[in-house]
């Protein structure tokens, strides 16, 4: 099983992913989160990435396509996955049509999160994350139970880089002219369900699971 989830950043894949995976036993692949973990280890991947990710550009595909390429032949990932920012462009969605027939797999949904441009830069511009186990939080949305810690592993909360209000805005376009394409590419494949992410958390997660249970 495969899902994706697709939406402008901000728009909770994050934090609905979490709720996910924990609900339907899926494995959890952020092409995000593998960057900036190569980011921080200094390695020749993360040498290359740096420095579009803090311009809010993004990465050439070439390099984010032999990630998830690599990733998904795991054998964790037989039991199902998702997919949280992969594919990002028409060129990513078309090497991942070409990959899944080597690993067995198929496009069971493609998930996409709406929601409005203001309060994207709202989310993005708040999000804190937490430097040891990844969780999201939101200073105003979704608060720790103690200021600039994390309520799962204790660990300090900080703000990334590109999520500072230009490069936030730069992101946004990025998405708009190099990410939105996919969302016709996959009503064309017809796989695309589309939640209302302007919603509550714990009512984005409501809607999701009723999609999902159609599966
Ligand atoms: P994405 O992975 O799509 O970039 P995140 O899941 O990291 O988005 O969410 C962005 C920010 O918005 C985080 O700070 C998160 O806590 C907050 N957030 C997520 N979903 C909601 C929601 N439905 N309502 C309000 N805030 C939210
Ligand atoms: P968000 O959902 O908050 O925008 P992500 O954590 O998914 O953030 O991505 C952060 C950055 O990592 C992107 O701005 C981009 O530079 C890079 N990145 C992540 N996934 C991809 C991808 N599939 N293709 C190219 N770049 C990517
Ligand atoms: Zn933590």
């Amino acid at each position: 099983m495969l899902i994706i989830l697709l939406g402008p950043p901000g728009a909770g894949k994050g934090t609905q992913a979490d709720r996910i995976v924990k609900n339907h036993g899926l494995v959890y692949i952020s092409t995000g989160d593998i960057l900036r973990k190569a980011v921080k280890e200094e390695s020749s991947l993360g040498r290359k990435a740096q420095e579009f990710m803090d311009q809010g550009q993004l990465v050439p595909d070439n390099l984010v396509v032999e990630i998830v390429r690599e990733r998904l032949k795991e054998p964790d990932c037989l039991n199902g996955a998702l997919l949280d920012g992969f594919p990002r462009t028409v060129e990513q969605a078309v090497f991942l049509e070409n990959v899944l027939p080597e690993i067995e797999a198929a496009i069971d949904q493609v998930l996409l999160i709406e929601v409005e441009e203001n309060e994207l830069v709202e989310r993005l511009t708040g999000r804190r994350v937490c430097c040891d186990c990844g969780a999201n939080y939101h200073v105003k949305y979704k608060s720790p139970k103690v200021r600039n810690v994390c309520d799962q592993c204790g660990g300090d909360l900080y703000q990334r880089d590109d999520d500072t209000l230009t490069t936030v805005k730069e992101r946004l376009e990025v998405y708009k002219k190099q990410t939105e394409p996919l969302i016709e590419f996959y009503q064309e494949r017809d796989l695309l369900y589309t939640v209302d992410g302007n919603k509550e958390i714990d009512e984005v997660n409501e809607q999701i699971n009723n999609v999902l249970k159609e599966l």
